[in-house]
């Protein structure tokens, strides 16, 4: 059995360095293998972790870099030409993340309910990323991949699919609407991998494969094992923790290595819809 890999960068934003992409994407690049970057569409620059939240230490942690010191503004992608340049190139597939990443009432983006502003965010993200990449994002990724019931129906309505942290451990049924139930159970028990659809909009679950803060060794034997038993797997990486880190970034192409040789293929969001969808 082919597995097909979903490679998914996430936290890409107006901040960000696109020789940094470049570096820590070099091999899939050079070899025009697929990667989907979760971009942030106008990062808020003050973002503040939780009280007690393990990257809270980490200073390079872009999405909140300026945890101190960060100014209460917001910054749009539509200002990084490198970036949108490097993106709009023929590996990458810009995936829309959350709008800000900004926590709102002491929730994660899309953890809020009120609908209206849950849906201004994503109609407003959409439409800065189709005028900085020339489309619309055809898939949504919220910030923590954290969803209240509210944002998950506004991402159906606007959205081809979206992803969900593996359900056992952060009790994601609680906030599926219950209109998924049904596709939910039916592909838990008949199939063995981890996705579903309901009506034509994909729900890919994350099973724990965050590269963060340095995990790669325990990532790749995780994904070597996910590897030999499902088709799809999905792995999120974070550009920001290699910053710096030359020991790191050797770990990280090894991983990529061990990847691009096995039986795997990696691919879009968009070629995966197609794929599953027929
Ligand atoms: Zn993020």
């Amino acid at each position: 059995m082919r597995t097909y890999i979903v490679l998914r960068e996430d936290d890409a934003n107006a901040t960000t360095r696109s020789e940094d992409i470049e570096r820590v994407y070099e091999p899939l690049i050079k070899l025009k293998i697929p990667v989907n970057v979760a971009v942030i569409p106008s990062v808020y620059c003050a973002n503040k972790l939780p009280e007690g939240h393990p990257l809270l230490s980490k200073q390079k942690y872009y999405p909140y870099i300026q945890a101190s010191e960060g100014e209460d503004k917001y910054l749009s992608v539509n200002g990084a030409k490198k970036l949108i340049s490097l993106f709009n190139g023929e590996n990458f597939e810009v995936l829309q993340h959350g709008y800000s990443h900004e926590r709102i009432h002491n929730c994660f983006e899309f953890g809020i309910k009120d609908t209206q502003e849950l849906e201004s965010r994503v109609l407003k993200g959409k439409h800065i990323l189709e005028v900085s990449f020339g489309k619309k994002p055809r898939f949504f990724v919220a910030p923590h991949e954290y969803f209240s019931k509210e944002a998950f129906k506004v991402a159906t309505k606007n959205f081809a699919g979206t992803f969900v942290p593996l359900v056992s451990r952060r009790s994601f049924l609680h906030d599926l609407p219950v209109g998924f139930f049904p596709s939910y159970f039916i592909q838990k028990t008949m199939g063995k991998d981890f996705y579903f659809f309901k009506d034509n909009f994909m729900v890919l679950e994350t099973r724990g494969l965050y590269l963060l803060n340095g995990n790669i060794n325990d990532c790749m034997k995780l994904a070597q094992r996910l590897i030999q038993r499902f088709k799809i797997v999905v792995i999120v990486n974070h550009y920001w923790q290699y910053s710096l880190d030359e020991d790191l970034i050797k770990s990280w192409f090894n991983f990529l290595d061990s990847l691009i040789k096995c039986n795997c293929r990696f691919i879009s969001c968009t070629d995966l819809y197609e794929k599953l969808g027929t």
